[in-house]
């Protein structure tokens, strides 16, 4: 399939949205969320919903977290996360917490921290889009010391050119590709989840196969079509390929 990809002149990098980000939603070491939750996802997870992402994914659920990040949320320092999660997770009888919302790897320090005061009883999933792991090496080994971390990348595309086509970003799926190869040399628990609209995603599977990560589990992102996400992707003229 041929991505038709709109707005060339306004797409943006997802490495300076990352600084210009990181900016609004960092203090030291403090992070801005803006909700937490029990879901019920991968059978019940404490929540974190943090502010703030790299990416501007047409089929986004967030809101104001993502597309407006100066006015949500309250800044936390990564105690008071670690406290409110493992707060829920005793409440619920969960052993599983997780940040979501936006993207948890913006604010490495701030990242770091959470972890060190998560119980290592409880295992932390984190859900990234794999591009500032992909940019940093170190950043993926200062993970690898959490034994109780599970990495959950979501690729974008199975092609730069789909990544783009969804995103809306003028790169970043190399990025996304080089973070599993750096989890898989510092031995990181992770899997892969895909967004695609793609009918042939051998490409994909050729790619990670050359890469000896063909063994990697995959699974489908399902996107959920709530009204803000029904009317995004609305407005830029490609519901129908969301809608099953
Ligand atoms: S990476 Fe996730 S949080 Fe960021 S824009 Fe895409 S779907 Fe939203």
């Amino acid at each position: 399939m041929i991505f038709a990809i709109r707005y060339l002149g306004n797409m943006y990098n997802p490495l300076e949205l990352s600084k210009k980000t990181e900016d609004i939603v960092i203090n030291g070491n403090m992070k801005k969320y803006y909700r937490f939750r029990p879901t019920r996802f991968y059978g019940g997870i404490a929540t974190a919903d943090t502010v703030g992402c790299n990416l501007r994914c047409k089929f986004c659920w967030s809101g104001n977290s993502v597309w407006n990040v100066k006015n949500a949320g309250k800044i936390y320092s990564p105690q008071q996360v670690a406290d409110k999660l493992h707060e829920l997770a005793r409440i619920k009888g969960y052993n599983q917490v997780r940040v979501s919302g936006g993207e948890p790897t913006i604010g490495r320090k701030h990242l770091i921290e959470l972890l060190e005061n998560i119980s290592e009883d409880l295992l932390f999933i984190l859900e990234t889009n794999g591009i500032l792991l992909g940019t940093d090496k170190t950043y993926v080994k200062e993970l690898s010391k959490f034994q109780n971390l599970h990495v959950r990348v979501c690729l974008k595309g199975c092609t730069q050119e789909e990544f783009s086509w969804l995103t809306g970003a003028d790169e970043g799926f190399e990025y996304q590709l080089k973070s599993l190869e750096y989890l898989r040399d510092e031995n990181l628990r992770f899997n892969v989840a895909l967004v695609s609209i793609s009918k042939n995603k051998q490409e994909l599977f050729n790619r990670l196969t050359e890469m000896d990560l063909g063994r990697i589990m995959i699974e489908n992102e399902e996107i959920k079509l709530y009204p803000l996400v029904r009317k995004r992707l609305e407005k830029e003229g490609i519901l129908h390929y969301f809608e099953v």
